[in-house]
């Protein structure tokens, strides 16, 4: 497909609704770009804001630093996910161990439990009020396809040596009594927690710009290009420049560039097409009836499993709505060619009531 730059008139998702008064939302959206930086950080989502934080940490000066985002800040998937932080304690472990062999699946799993942990903490130690929620979540199998593959999983990864110490087993009446959920064949439960994952970008980024880095929005970087000495970029830009990143507002020299811009990589570097491309996901957000409202409101988070790529994911917020994501249909029938090719998409100008219209 066509590599695309972000569409300008994203719609809004619930944490962005919820965010509008984010006082960096739309900083130097005016302003032409200076004309170098040292670093030149290409996206505010997670990645983004995170990797220009860091730098700063590591000791980078924060002017030395611009960040450039195509639209406001935090517009991507950072700003439209479930907020669900769910490492997979044991699952992926087969399928991993079939690309990269068991001690690389071992260390990705791994990884994600470092993930989970590492969010406490700097929540926690910068208190940041992003409604970060430490909770467990279930994999709940409604197949017995997905009941015997998750069986399976576990006990390589734990034959592997895999540290499955925080996982519980739930089977047969037990899995439906805690999930709550009446046809669970088995369910497995782990820590996890449950996010606002715009407001914990905005925190990064309000702490950044504090320490003096720079961020324009509505910017996008067009090209980037071989360092060339024009008139245009010569005037401040550093001796050891390498690179010009060329944006509607004029053209940045910088010596480093960092690249993250998620689905859109391709864009800038072509090279990418094959292996980056966008598929929509879609979560929404629920009031949830009677039965699961008050003192029934859930408190854990789950994925619905039927099979491998064939699962929805359940994320009860603290004001007791469900996000609830995942694949298109409880048929699996998205992933018949022609609904799978309209997912393959970078617009987001709308949701997609299709899949609505499938969940419920
Ligand atoms: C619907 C949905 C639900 C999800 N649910 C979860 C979940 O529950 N838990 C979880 O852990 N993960 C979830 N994810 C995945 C998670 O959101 C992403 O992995 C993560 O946010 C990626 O962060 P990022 O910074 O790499 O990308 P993004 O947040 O997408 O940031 C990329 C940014 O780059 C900008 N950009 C792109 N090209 C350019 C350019 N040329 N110039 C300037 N700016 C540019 C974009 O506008 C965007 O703001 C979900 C994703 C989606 C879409």
């Amino acid at each position: 497909m066509e590599p695309s730059l972000p569409f300008s008139s994203a719609c809004l998702s619930l944490w962005h609704r919820g965010t509008r008064s984010f006082t960096h939302l739309n900083a130097n959206r005016q302003e032409d770009v200076p004309t170098s930086a040292k670093y030149v950080i290409i996206g505010s989502g997670i990645s983004g804001a995170l990797t220009s934080w860091k730098l700063i940490e590591d000791g980078v000066k924060g002017e030395d630093i611009l960040i450039l985002e195509a639209r406001e800040a935090v517009s991507g998937a950072s700003g439209r996910n479930a907020g669900h932080i769910r490492p997979d304690a044991f699952r992926g472990f087969l399928h991993y161990s079939s690309l990269h062999g068991p001690e690389q699946a071992k260390k990705i799993l791994e990884n994600e439990q470092i993930v989970l942990k590492s969010i406490r903490k700097f929540v926690t130690e910068h208190s940041i009020n992003s409604d970060f929620t430490d909770t467990t979540t279930f994999e709940t199998c409604l197949t017995q396809e997905a009941a015997d593959y998750t069986a399976k999983a576990l006990l390589a990864y734990k034959a592997a040596g895999g540290d499955v110490s925080e996982v519980q087993v739930h089977e047969g009446d037990e899995a439906k009594a805690k999930t709550r959920v009446p046809n669970a064949i088995s369910a497995y439960e782990w820590p996890a927690a449950s996010n606002n994952p715009a407001k914990l970008v905005q925190w990064i980024l309000t702490d950044f710009i504090a320490k003096g880095g720079r961020l324009w929005t509505h910017c996008p970087a067009t090209k980037v290009t071989k360092h060339a000495t024009s008139e245009a970029t010569s005037a401040n830009a550093s001796a050891s420049a390498r690179w010009d990143i060329h944006t509607p507002r004029g053209t940045v020299a910088a010596e480093t560039v960092v690249h993250c811009t998620n689905a859109y990589a391709s864009f800038l570097l072509p090279n990418l097409a094959n292996f980056i491309t966008p598929r929509r996901s879609q979560v929404n957000s629920f009031i949830p009836c009677p039965s699961l409202s008050g003192a029934e409101t859930l408190k854990k988070t789950m994925a619905l499993r039927y099979s491998a790529n064939h699962f929805f994911s359940v994320n009860p917020l603290r004001d007791g709505t469900i996000n609830f994501g995942g694949t298109g249909t409880r048929d699996g029938s998205d992933s018949e060619t022609e609904k799978w090719k309209a997912l393959v998409t970078f617009d987001d100008r709308c949701f997609n009531s299709t899949l609505v219209k499938n969940r419920l």
